[in-house]
């Protein structure tokens, strides 16, 4: 009787204490969804895109309500004065850690390395990066998007393409005939996938029998230039394939890596409407771990990779590029950085549309910080600022198919915004200079941005002798 007396006054006074706790919390999630940037100066990446100098916007539950509208009552205030606003950014190019199962699979075993969702979203949160496309997507994708979704972790949107590839050694699906090819494309799309990615060994057939069917099936293809094309690259311009996953795949297939070359598959892609993505920084770092492992091993975002895949990249036996180094591949490597130059100057000259994609996940390729790289790139390459920023952010969502969402400030769009201290149009590495994201219209800060990087640097400092890549079996 006592007892329960006493469990009876614990039970109400913590009810009491809860309500008087959710109250508030409910006022602060009210509040927090209701923004008011102010003197901001906006550059909107629309297709004019014209400068809004010392702008108001207000965002409220999630979306850009008002450019220099009427301010609601009890929103709250950031300053924006000096401050650049452009765009979430988009990386079209990227592989995510997820949860893996490296030992030999037995029913009802699971994964054996965790990968924290939130960990590995982070570094694209922190570099202003909204959406990601997954080129090598999973079932586990799935689950890190709907983790985003529910608000459990602070994340990009994601694109999810699944892999189809020919031969026998490569992951993913497979198809080395036109039905299968069609086959794993129908089951992709009953699997909930918006996009397919073909990769290297498919041959002529299956390849032109996945694009059809996935146009028959709405679902866009992103892909490399199948190695059976070769002597016959004007045949993989099929219509419906949509765009080249990376630069290298023209480099490969250029024997003297000319100028001429260069322009001649601008043409090619211009005429099938076949978008490129960049993918340029991914052929440097493949180029500096085949001289040495040194500039890898300095870099400082390196602590911000997960200790198992650190210890991959890291060690001379099992970095996947020095390994197998020699002077010859050195040497074609660097023709392929400089010819990937060529390439954009040329596929931007003739306009066919190119997207910002980094290829993350590759040893050396840091996610989130790598976009920054292939920005700086594009413009060394001699695209203009302002085609570099649409690269990232206009034309992937229009590729995508969720411009109507996102992808431009304008009124009606989903607040994915980056704050800038700095303005990118003048020099694209102030894309760096971020002092805030939101990201489906949640805050996050300078400092909290601080926070979540450092708690995941502390994480893998902490981890990093309990993780080795050739114990991956093992765990
Ligand atoms: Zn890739």
């Amino acid at each position: 009787m006592k007892k329960s007396l006493i469990i009876l006054l614990v039970v109400s006074l913590f009810s009491c204490k809860e309500s008087k706790a959710n109250s508030s919390q409910k006022e602060e999630i009210k509040e927090q969804s209701l923004f008011v940037i102010k003197n901001v100066n906006i550059i909107p990446m629309t297709i004019d895109n014209t400068i809004i100098e010392n702008a108001t916007v207000v965002i409220d539950n999630k979306k850009i309500i008002a450019i220099n509208g009427s301010v609601p009552a009890g929103a709250k205030t950031i300053n924006g004065k000096g401050k650049w606003l452009i765009p979430g950014l988009t990386d079209m190019h990227v592989h995510t850690d997820t949860n893996t199962n490296f030992r030999d699979s037995k029913p009802t075993r699971g994964a054996n390395v965790f990968f924290d969702t939130q960990g590995v979203m982070s570094l694209y949160i922190a570099n202003g990066i909204t959406t990601i496309f997954d080129l090598g997507a999973r079932v586990e994708h799935f689950g890190q998007r709907n983790e985003i979704a529910s608000g459990k972790v602070i994340g990009p949107r994601m694109a999810l393409a699944p892999q189809i590839d020919g031969g026998n050694q490569s992951w993913g699906r497979r198809a080395n005939t036109p039905n299968d090819g069609r086959q794993a494309v129908r089951s992709a799309k009953a699997e909930g996938y918006n996009f397919i990615k073909a990769y290297n060994f498919l041959n002529v057939e299956t390849f032109k029998a996945i694009v059809d069917e996935a146009n028959k099936q709405g679902l866009k293809v992103v892909g490399h230039i199948p190695e059976p094309f070769r002597g016959k690259l004007e045949e993989v311009f099929v219509p419906h394939f949509d765009m080249v996953a990376h630069s290298e795949e023209y480099a490969k297939f250029s024997k003297n890596k000319t100028t001429e070359d260069a322009q001649y598959f601008a043409k090619l892609a211009k005429k099938n409407k076949t978008w490129l993505t960049s993918s340029l920084t991914t052929m440097i770092w493949i180029g500096s771990q085949l001289r040495s492992l040194d500039e890898i091993s300095n870099s400082e975002y390196n602590k911000y990779i997960h200790p198992i895949i650190l210890d991959r990249w890291l060690n001379p036996t099992t970095n996947s590029y020095y390994n197998r180094t020699s002077p010859e591949f050195i040497a074609h490597i660097d023709t392929f950085i400089d010819f990937h130059k060529k390439l954009i100057k040329a596929f931007n000259d003739a306009g066919v549309p190119i997207v910002a994609g980094t290829d993350s996940g590759v040893s050396g390729v840091i996610p989130g910080f790598s976009l920054h790289d292939e920005l700086e790139l594009m413009v060394d390459a001699s695209m203009t600022t302002e085609e570099t920023l649409a690269a990232a952010t206009r034309l992937p969502a229009e590729w995508l198919g969720i411009d109507k969402e996102v992808g431009t400030v304008e009124v009606g769009k989903y607040a994915d915004l980056v704050l800038l201290d700095k303005n990118p149009l003048e020099d694209i590495k102030n894309t760096r200079t971020i002092h805030g994201v939101f990201v489906n219209g949640t805050w996050v800060t300078k400092e909290k941005i601080k926070i979540m990087l450092s708690e995941l640097a502390q994480y893998n400092e902490e981890n990093k002798d309990k993780f080795k890549w050739e114990n991956r079996w093992k765990y």
